[in-house]
């Protein structure tokens, strides 16, 4: 039978910033802010969204299955909607909502996208910090870091990050993340300019440095400003390094309906139809706020993740 799944990583950089609303009024009076993770209280961009929005880029780079590319639902008489195939790339990749026998999950499944390098302005030019819990993502460990101080390659009094000081000292045991984030492809004047905090500082340090726009609420109907609709968004600043997984399951194990997978045969095929859509991301973006500029991301690498240390297997 084989093994059940593949799980490819994926390191991405935010070409805008990055907005994605935690729900609420679109365009309500409240400020809206962005998903962040419960636990550590960090942005990230939930996988349900990168889902939707791998989805309908696949979709749009394979041409031929628009009906496929939305949620699926048909119109009020029946029409349009996912076409449930077996046949189909992007309804076997990304699963279908409805057909005659039934859903089907889909071959391909998404992480959260979490902040894996976080750009700060530091007197030194910008600095990506980034800290134990998001390296371990990587499978790297960096143990033994107090929570009042900033950790270099290169040892000086003192840095600001934002408007905090802290003494900088060497990663305890040579415990540079370079080599790691060298391998994943990340650009050389990233890695020349990193430093590491403890998991406490780092969701302080990433909330306090997001960056925060104002907009006016316009009314849909007249076209006009709303009176007193002035409201703040946050986003995830440029060059945020991003990193998700892409579990892409074996398609020898699943059938659509009482058929074998047709359009795909092996994980590899799956990821191809999957990367299909990072291009897109490039140019059209992840996340709300599209026509204010925000969104576009860069990836940076997409490699097979089996020895990733923190593998969870299920799926
Ligand atoms: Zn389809």
């Amino acid at each position: 039978m084989g093994k059940s799944f593949t799980p490819y990583r994926i390191t991405a950089m935010a070409v805008d910033p990055i907005h994605v609303g935690a729900g609420g009024g679109r365009l309500g009076r409240v400020d809206q802010s962005i998903v962040r993770d419960p636990v550590t209280q960090v942005p990230k961009i939930p996988g349900s969204s990168l889902a939707g929005v791998y989805r309908a880029y696949a979709a749009m780079a394979k041409d031929r299955y628009p009906d496929c590319a939305g949620q699926g639902q048909p119109d009020k008489q029946g029409k349009g909607g996912h076409c449930g195939k077996r046949d189909c790339p992007i309804c076997t990749v990304f699963g279908f909502a409805r057909s005659a026998g039934g859903g089907f999950a889909g071959l391909a499944a998404f992480s959260d996208a979490h902040v894996l390098l976080f750009p700060v302005a530091t007197r030194e030019g910008p600095v990506w910090i980034t800290c134990p819990g998001a390296m371990r993502l990587v499978g790297a460990e960096i143990g033994g870091l107090c929570d009042k101080a900033v950790y270099r390659s290169t040892v000086a009094q003192s840095l600001n990050l934002g408007w905090l000081l802290l003494p900088v000292k060497k990663y305890p045991n040579d415990q540079d993340p370079q080599s790691k984030l060298n391998e994943l492809q990340i650009p050389e004047y990233i890695c020349r300019n990193l430093a590491a905090v403890s998991d406490k500082l780092f969701p302080h340090i990433v909330n306090s440095n997001l960056e925060v726009r104002t907009s006016v609420s316009i009314n849909p109907e007249t076209g006009a400003a709303e009176e007193g609709a002035l409201f703040t968004h946050e986003a995830l600043p440029r060059s945020t390094v991003l990193l998700w997984e892409v579990i892409c399951k074996n398609p020898t194990h699943f059938r659509v309906g009482n058929d074998a997978v047709d359009e795909v045969t092996d994980m590899e095929g799956v990821f191809d139809i999957v990367a299909k859509a990072h291009p897109y991301f490039e140019c059209l973006g992840v996340g709300g706020m599209g026509t204010r500029g925000m969104g576009r991301l860069r990836v940076f690498s997409s490699k097979e993740s089996s020895a990733s240390a923190n593998q969870t297997g299920g799926a």
